[in-house]
This record gives structure tokens, sequence and C-alpha cells, in this order.
């Protein structure tokens, strides 16, 4: 059985866009083998069919020679037949190269065909393909011979029992579990991609209006637990103990499993955003400065909210205009709407 590992990309959406290219390759009869930092692993053990996931943690823009040719050295043990990296950056390839993998694929990037025997080239800076196609593209380099269809790939997730007692177990602290509404007001790429944090107020507002069962759990990495507590200070007092802060607290595999089980989602362009759709979760996704034909949530239950502006999609962190209307203008009212129409789409169908 051949033998084939992935340098996974570093953001937890991507990850969860590679899910189509692991069960590609699946069926190729390939063992598959993840190396991931500890950031995105708990993504790939939400996967089925991976053998081993090995976690390796580099410091973001430092190279760590000495690190790489040590976990290099453990890797060459384990005599992979080939390897794609996902990621860009020259520094990815540097791992299969110093291990010896005879195989390496992956697109071009960044000044790195010297390092692989096979490179796709780049895509086009503007009108990129959807993230999951760019992927799956790679599976042809190691002989898959189909040739699957978008509609057809949509990234898919699943929760281990054990994770899954453990999420309902800590929904049943909340008032009404089956009521839970998750809002993810990160986005880890920059401001520009996130709703403004009062609107998202009045969105919660809106949802524990409507009626006196929902609750609002806020979801997301330490690095949103202030944005989440400025938005739930917005929220009236009358509806606080229906509303609940979790960023920061929960590991990324608790979150996953919690999103499983959530009745509906709203959240930016984002890792959550992903995570829900591999859930069929009822969403609701807010975009701007990045562009819904590239990172889509993949998912029947997902609707987009995108305004499509002369300067939008700009893939700026920070509004270069300065106001932000991209996600301003989408108004709380429009973002209670679509929700509530994704509901009761998974309800009919
Ligand atoms: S320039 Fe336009 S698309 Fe970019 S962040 Fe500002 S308003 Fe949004």
């Amino acid at each position: 059985m051949p033998q084939t590992l992935i340098i996974a990309p570093n953001w937890i959406g991507d990850a969860v866009m590679s899910e189509p290219l692991v069960k590609e390759i699946r069926q190729t009869g390939a063992s598959i083998s993840i190396l991931a930092t500890p950031w995105v692993a708990p993504v790939y053990r939400a996967m089925n069919g991976i053998t081993e996931i090995i976690e390796a943690d580099f410091s973001h823009g430092k190279l760590e020679l000495a690190q790489r040719w040590a976990l290099a050295r453990q890797i060459q043990h384990k005599h992979f037949d080939n390897a794609l990296i996902l990621p860009n950056s020259w520094k990815s390839v540097l791992i299969p190269w110093l291990a010896k993998i005879p195989a390496r694929y992956a697109y071009k990037g960044e000044l790195r065909s010297l390092f692989l025997n096979k490179a796709l080239p780049n895509p086009p800076k503007i009108d990129r393909p959807p993230m999951v196609e760019h992927y799956l593209a790679l599976a042809k380099l190691i002989g898959s011979a189909s040739s699957p269809k978008l509609e057809m790939s949509r990234p898919l997730l699943h929760v281990d029992e054990n994770q899954l007692k453990a999420a309902k177990d800590l929904l049943a602290t909340f008032p009404n579990p089956d009521q839970v509404y998750i809002l993810a007001p990160g986005a880890e790429f920059g401001p520009a991609k996130q709703w403004p944090s009062e609107h998202f107020a009045k969105l919660a507002e809106l949802i524990l209006n409507d009626s006196s069962m929902t609750n609002v759990v806020f979801m997301g990495s330490h690095k949103d637990k202030m944005i989440a507590q400025k938005i739930t200070q917005q929220i009236p007092q009358r509806y606080q103990e229906r509303v609940f802060n979790l960023c920061g607290k929960t590991s990324l595999d608790q979150s996953i499993a919690l999103i499983s089980k959530a009745k509906a989602l709203a959240s930016n362009d984002s890792g959550m955003m992903h995570i829900g759709a591999a859930f069929n979760i009822p969403q609701v996704a807010f975009y701007g400065s990045s562009d819904p034909h590239h990172t889509p949530p993949l998912s029947p239950f997902a609707g987009i909210l995108f305004l499509g502006l002369d300067c939008s999609p700009c893939h700026q962190r920070k509004c270069p205009l300065g106001h932000l209307n991209c996600l301003r203008q989408i108004t709380p009212e429009s973002a209670l709407t679509e929700l509530n129409q994704r509901i009761y789409q998974l309800k009919v169908i």
C-alpha cells in the first residue's frame, strides 16, 4: 500500500477544505499521514481514514532548521512514497525534502520548484478557483484517475463518541440545549473580515428576542475573547442569562463537537464557518474583503451575505478605505432572515 504524507495548511478553514483531497487519496488505496501544527491537527482528527497525525509546531516566520532536520529524520524512518505539500511557502517543502521522500508534489508556490518533483502552476491572483478544487487537483499527481466534481466534493467532518458526549454534557448546562445559536465573531486573517461587533450584538438580541428558548453562545479562540466580551456587553441585561462567551475556553476539538450540535451558526468567513458547513449546520456567513467564490461554505444549508461593492473583495487585512462598508452595510436583520430561512430549509428536507 503506498504511503502518502500530506503537509497540512496552517489555517483551520483551509484544513477543512482539504478534506475532499484526503477522501480522494484514500480512494486510491494509499495510507495517509498528516503533518500539521497543533492548531489545525483537530480538524484532521475529525476526518475519516487518516492513519496518523504528526504534530509539529514551528514559529511563524522562523526557519528553525535544527528542529526541521530532527523532525525530517523521524519522518524518514516511516518510508513515505510521496508527499503533497499544501501550504505555498518554500519552508513547507523542507521537511519532505530533508526526509528524502522520493516524490514531492505541490503548486509552484514561493520559488521552490527545485525541491519538488512535479509542481502545478500557481493559480491566478484574481478569480482564483474554489479552494477545494485547488487542493483536489493535487490528487492527480499521485495517480488519482477520477475527476471529482466540486458539487460532489463537499468537506465533511465527524466527531467521535467521547467528544460528542462531552459536547452534549456541556450543552446540557445551557437552558435549552437544542436551541443553541453559535456566533463566531473572530476571523484570524484580520479586521477586514470581521462583521462589526455592534452588528453581532444586535443579531444576538434579535435571536434572543425571537423566542425565550434560544441561547446565544460566542465561540472562538482566546484572541476572540475581548471582541466577544465587547459584544456581550452590548446585549440588553434582560437576555444575559441566555448569553454565553466560550471564546478561549474550549479547545478546537471541543469547538468542533459543539458546532456539530448547534441549531445554527453565524460567522465571518473563517475556520468556524467551514466547520459548520462540514456538519450541515444552518448558517449565515458574512463576506466583505474576501471572495465567496474562492472559499465558500460548501453546504446546502449555508447562506452567504456579500454585497459585492466595487472595492470588494480587496483581500486586505485592514480596510484600506477605513469604512468597512462591505461588512458594515450587511444588516443584522438580513442576517436573521437568512439564518431563519436556512433553519426552515433543514426542517423541510
Ligand atoms: S476596501 Fe472595500 S472590500 Fe476592502 S475592506 Fe474596505 S470596504 Fe471592504
